[in-house]
């Protein structure tokens, strides 16, 4: 259970990037998180709305983009999505090889808004 450490992760960051006046509120937390990380949507959501009132990240949304996991492969260079299971090169069969995609975790962008002037 990781979720907590990252979620207290992404409030200082928000905080740092926020607009320090009262006058702007954080409505939306756009979060990118790579598959092999493990972290789970609901889980930051649930530590989330824990621990974010009394932040200037209160009430705010939180947004996943998710990023499937990218090999190449260390035999023939062939860049590739594996299956659940199946991390064997496509092409010539190899095991695995190097992840160059799905290990991401961060904060994308964080959108303001003027307090009251936030849609329903
Ligand atoms: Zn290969």
């Amino acid at each position: 259970m990781h979720e907590m450490a990252v979620t207290e992760d992404i409030l200082r960051i928000v905080e740092a990037h926020a607009p320090a006046d009262t006058a702007s509120q954080v409505t939306d937390i756009h979060l990118v998180i790579g598959e092999l990380t493990s972290f789970i949507d609901d889980s930051i959501q649930f530590y989330f709305d824990i621990l974010s009132p009394g932040t200037v990240a209160e009430g705010a949304a939180l947004h996943f983009r998710r990023i499937e996991t990218r090999f190449r492969c260390r035999r023939c260079g062939h860049e590739f999505e594996p299956e659940a299971r199946d991390w064997l090169c496509p092409k010539c069969h190899a095991l695995g090889g190097d992840v160059i995609a799905g290990k991401e975790f961060y904060v994308e962008s964080i959108e303001v808004a003027a307090k009251g002037m936030t849609l329903e």
